[in-house]
C-alpha cells in the first residue's frame, strides 16, 4: 500500500481522514491504530492515527510523508474507533475530545519525546552522573516501556520499580502499593471459589439464563447479600470459555480492593487494574499486555471502560447507582454505564449491573425486560438493622448543642463500652454551613460564586466549596456594618469537635473531601478504622461506600433529611440511596447492628422507605412522580449550561438558543416530543465568576429525538465570551 489514511488530533474535524505517503522504511511496520506524527499545514508536526490504507488517492495534489511512527503497538482497532465515534455522537461532543480521553495521549507524546532524548545521549554515557548512568543501563535492559520512567523515576513500572528498589534508588512507598494493589503480591496461592448458597444460586442461574440478552441485567441484592461471590462464579464461567472480563467499581479505592480480591481468586498473572491515577509507566505496561491479550480480567474505575480489553465475554458494573460513573467535567461528559452497554453490544457480551439501591431508571428497564434478579437476605443471615427514627422536633431541644440527641448519645456510649465501632454520617463538610448577619439577615457569599462561604475552624478561614476561595472572617457585615455576624448550621468538622467533647477517651477521626488534599489520607484512615484503631468515624457520604467492617455495630445519621431538600429531580433517589447504603454498614458481622436516623421530617416517603429498607416501596412512589413530570426514564434530559462573565450576555445568548431550538422543533413537528425548558438561571447562579443559565431539553422520542437534538447542537457556534456545556443525561440540574 502506498498511502495511509489518518485521523488528525485537531478539534472540529470529526472523523474526516487525510492521506499521507508511507515512506519505504515504514512499509513493513505500519498498522491500523498506530499513533504517528504528520506535517499538517501551518501547524507543523502533529499527532495522528492510522485508520486505513489505499493505493490510490483521488485528485493529483501533492501528498506529504508520514514523519514517524510514535509507537509500534497499535492503540485501537477499527471496532474500537467505532465505539469512540458513537460516544462522541451520543454526548454531542467532538470526536477528538473523546479520543484524547480514551487513549493515554500524554503517554504517547512523552514516550516519543523521551525516546528522542535517549537517542541523543551518547552510548558511552559521557557527561552523565554515576546515578544517571546506572538508571540508563537499567532502562536499556527493560526496553521501551521503561524509557518513560527516565523522566519520572518514582513512577515507574512494576518490574523496573523492583529493579530500582534493588539498587536502593527508590523505596516502595505506601502510595505505590495503593496505585498498584497487585505489587504487594508475589506468589499468592489461588483460593478456591466459594460455594454459592440459597439466593446466590438462584441469582447465578437466573443471570446465566439471560447471558444472550441484549439488555443490561440487574442484580439487586441488599447490602452484604454476597453479590461478589455470584460475580466470581460468573467470571469463572466466562474465563473457562476463553473470554475476558471487564469489572468496574465506582472509585479508585474500591477498584483497588476489588483487584486484590480478583488476584487472590483468579491468579495475579491474569488480573490488572486501570484508573486515572495509576502511573503512566504502569498504564503503558497494561496497555501493551491488553493489546497482546495477556490480561483476562481488567478491574478499574470509570475510565477503564475505554481500556482496549479484547475478546470481552462479560462486563460487570458494581454499585451501579454511584454518580462517580458519570464524568461531569470536562467533556466528554460520559457515563461509563452507557459506554459499557454499547461495548457489550459490540462484543455480544452480557452487561451486569449490581446494587443494593439501583438507579431508578436501571431498575425500571431491568424489570420491564425481565432482567431483574434479587437477593433479599444477607449472606451470613445476619439481619439488616432496622433504622430507628429520632424525631428531632421532640428530641432536638435536649440534644447536645441541638445536634446529638440523647438516644444517640446513649447508643454511642454503650457501643464504645462493648469495644465496638461507630460511624456517624453528616453529609456536609466544613464546620458550619453559612455565616449570617443577625441584624439584617445577609448571608456571606463567595464573591465569585453565588453560594454561602463555609467556616472551616481548622484553618480559621471561610471557604467556598465551589472555587476553593478562602477569606478571613469579616469583622462587620458588608451590607449594614453590624458586627453581629455568626455561623450557623452544622458540618462534619463541628460534629468531630462535639463528639470529642462528649467522648474525650474515644479515638475519633473525620473523613470528608477536605482531608483528600493529603494524598491517600482517605485510604489510610479507612484501613486504620478497619484495623480497629479508630472508635468513632465521622464523615460525609464517603463513609457510606464499601466499608465492610464486622465490628461496626452503630451507624448514626445526624441530619437524615438534609439530602432530600435539594431542588433536583433526583434528590429523593439520592437521599434514599445514601441512607440505605450507610445503614448497610452496621452489623455485617456476628454482632447485631443498630442504625439511628435523626430527622425533622419523619413522614417523608423516601425517608420512610429508607427506614424500612424497602426499595420496592420507594421505587413505586418515585416512578409515579417521574412519569407524571416526564423525567427519566420517561424522557431523556439534555442540559445546556450557558455561562459568561457578563450576566447580560449569558442571558441573551441562552435566550437566543432556546428561541432557535423552539422554532426548529415547531418547524419539524417535534414540539410535542421534544420539550425546551428555560432558559433559567441555574440554581447555583454563579461559579468562579461565571454567570450561569441553563436550558433543559426533555426528549420523549428516544433515538429519533436524540438525533434531532444533536443535529441542532452541532450547528451552534458560540461567541468567544460565552461558554456552552452540553450534558447528556446530567447527574443533577443544579
Ligand atoms: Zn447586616
Ligand atoms: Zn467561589
Amino acid at each position: 500500500m502506498k498511502y495511509a489514511m489518518v485521523l488528525v488530533n485537531i478539534k472540529g474535524l470529526g472523523v474526516k481522514t487525510f492521506s499521507y505517503l508511507i515512506p519505504d522504511e515504514m512499509k513493513d511496520i505500519i498498522q491500523i491504530g498506530q499513533a504517528v506524527l504528520v506535517p499538517f499545514g501551518r501547524q507543523g508536526l502533529i499527532n495522528a492515527f492510522v485508520v486505513g490504507f489505499s493505493d490510490y488517492i483521488p485528485g493529483d495534489f501533492r501528498v506529504k510523508k508520514i514523519n514517524r511512527i510514535l509507537d509500534k503497538t497499535p492503540l485501537f482497532s477499527l471496532k474500537y474507533l467505532k465505539l469512540l465515534e458513537w460516544v462522541a455522537n451520543y454526548y454531542c461532543t467532538d470526536f477528538v475530545t473523546v479520543l484524547n480521553t480514551a487513549l493515554p495521549m500524554r503517554l504517547i507524546e512523552k514516550n516519543a519525546k523521551v525516546e528522542l532524548a535517549v537517542s541523543l545521549i551518547k552510548e558511552d554515557g559521557e557527561g552523565l552522573t554515576k546515578r544517571q548512568k546506572e538508571i540508563l543501563s537499567l532502562l536499556k535492559e527493560r526496553g521501551k516501556s521503561s524509557l518513560i520512567e527516565f523522566e519520572e523515576i518514582a513512577k515507574t513500572t512494576r518490574t523496573t520499580m523492583k529493579k530500582l528498589a534493588d539498587t536502593g534508588f527508590v523505596k516502595i512507598e505506601e502510595e505505590y502499593i495503593y496505585r498498584n494493589p497487585l505489587s504487594i503480591f508475589k506468589d499468592v496461592p489461588v483460593e478456591p471459589l466459594y460455594k454459592l448458597q440459597g439466593e446466590q444460586v438462584d441469582a447465578y442461574e437466573g443471570i446465566k439464563s439471560k447471558f444472550k440478552s441484549q439488555n443490561p441485567i440487574l442484580l439487586h441484592g441488599v447490602t452484604a447479600s454476597g453479590k461478589t461471590e455470584v460475580y466470581f462464579k460468573l467470571i469463572q464461567d466466562v474465563l473457562d470459555e476463553g473470554k475476558n472480563v471487564l469489572f468496574l467499581a465506582p472509585e479508585i479505592a474500591l477498584a483497588s480492593q476489588l483487584t486484590k480480591r480478583l488476584a487472590r481468586k483468579f491468579g495475579i498473572k491474569d488480573v490488572a487494574i486501570w484508573h486515572s491515577s495509576i502511573g503512566e509507566g504502569e498504564k503503558y505496561d497494561v496497555w501493551q499486555r491488553l493489546y497482546k491479550n495477556e490480561i483476562r480480567i481488567l478491574a478499574g474505575a470509570r475510565s477503564a471502560v475505554f481500556a482496549p480489553l479484547q475478546n470481552i465475554g462479560l462486563i460487570i458494573i458494581d454499585e451501579e447507582h454511584e454518580g462517580a460513573y458519570k464524568q461531569t467535567n470536562p467533556a466528554p461528559r460520559y457515563d461509563a454505564r452507557v459506554v459499557a452497554r454499547r461495548l457489550a453490544q459490540f462484543y455480544q457480551a452480557p452487561l451486569i449491573l449490581g446494587s443494593a439501591t439501583p438507579d431508578v431508571s436501571t431498575y425500571y428497564y431491568a424489570s420491564n425486560n425481565n432482567n431483574l434478579f434479587e437477593m433479599k437476605h444477607r449472606f451470613n443471615n445476619s439481619p439488616l438493622a432496622k433504622p430507628q427514627v429520632i424525631n428531632m422536633q421532640e428530641h432536638g431541644k435536649a440534644a447536645y448543642r441541638n445536634i446529638i440527641s440523647k438516644p444517640l448519645q446513649t447508643e454511642i456510649t454503650e457501643t464504645l463500652e462493648r469495644g465496638q465501632q461507630v460511624i456517624l454520617l453528616m453529609n456536609r463538610r466544613g464546620y458550619s454551613t453559612y455565616t449570617q448577619c443577625k441584624a439584617c439577615g445577609t448571608v456571606i457569599e463567595c464573591p465569585d460564586c453565588s453560594i454561602p462561604m463555609i467556616w472551616h475552624a481548622s484553618i480559621k478561614q471561610l471557604k467556598c466549596h465551589y472555587c476553593n476561595k478562602e477569606m478571613t472572617f469579616p469583622d462587620y457585615c458588608p451590607q449594614c456594618g453590624s458586627d453581629a455576624l455568626s455561623t450557623s448550621g452544622v458540618g462534619t468538622q463541628k460534629i468531630e469537635v462535639l463528639i470529642k467533647e462528649l467522648y474525650p477517651n474515644a479515638r475519633v477521626e473525620r473523613i470528608d473531601s477536605d482531608i483528600l488534599t493529603k494524598k491517600n489520607a482517605h485510604i489510610e484512615l479507612l484501613s486504620k478504622f478497619q484495623r480497629g484503631e479508630i472508635d468513632i468515624l465521622v464523615g460525609t457520604q464517603m463513609i457510606a461506600k464499601g466499608l465492610d467492617n464486622p465490628n461496626v455495630t452503630l451507624v448514626g445519621v445526624l441530619s437524615a433529611d438534609s439530602g432530600f431538600s435539594v431542588p433536583d429531580y433526583r434528590a429523593s433517589e439520592r437521599g434514599f440511596q445514601l441512607l440505605t447504603q450507610v445503614a448497610g454498614r452496621a452489623g455485617r458481622g456476628e454482632f447485631k447492628g443498630k442504625v439511628l436516623f435523626q430527622t425533622y421530617n419523619p413522614e417523608y416517603y423516601a425517608f420512610q422507605s429508607a427506614k424500612s429498607q424497602n426499595y420496592e416501596k420507594f421505587f413505586e412512589t418515585e416512578i409515579k412522580s417521574r412519569e407524571e413530570y416526564d423525567y427519566p426514564p420517561f424522557s431523556q434530559i439534555v442540559r445546556l449550561i450557558i455561562s459568561s462573565e457578563n450576566n447580560f450576555r449569558a442571558e441573551k445568548s441562552s435566550m437566543e438558543i432556546a428561541m432557535k431550538f423552539n422554532s426548529m422543533t415547531e418547524k419539524f413537528g417535534f414540539s410535542e416530543y421534544v420539550e425546551v425548558l428555560g432558559p433559567t438561571p441555574c440554581v447555583i447562579e454563579k461559579i468562579n465568576g461565571f454567570y450561569r443559565f441553563q436550558i433543559l431539553i426533555k426528549n420523549k422520542l428516544s433515538q429519533k429525538g436524540h438525533d434531532f437534538i444533536s443535529k441542532f447542537l452541532n450547528k451552534i457556534t458560540m461567541p468567544k465570551d460565552i461558554r456552552l456545556a452540553i450534558d447528556v443525561d446530567p447527574l443533577d440540574i443544579l
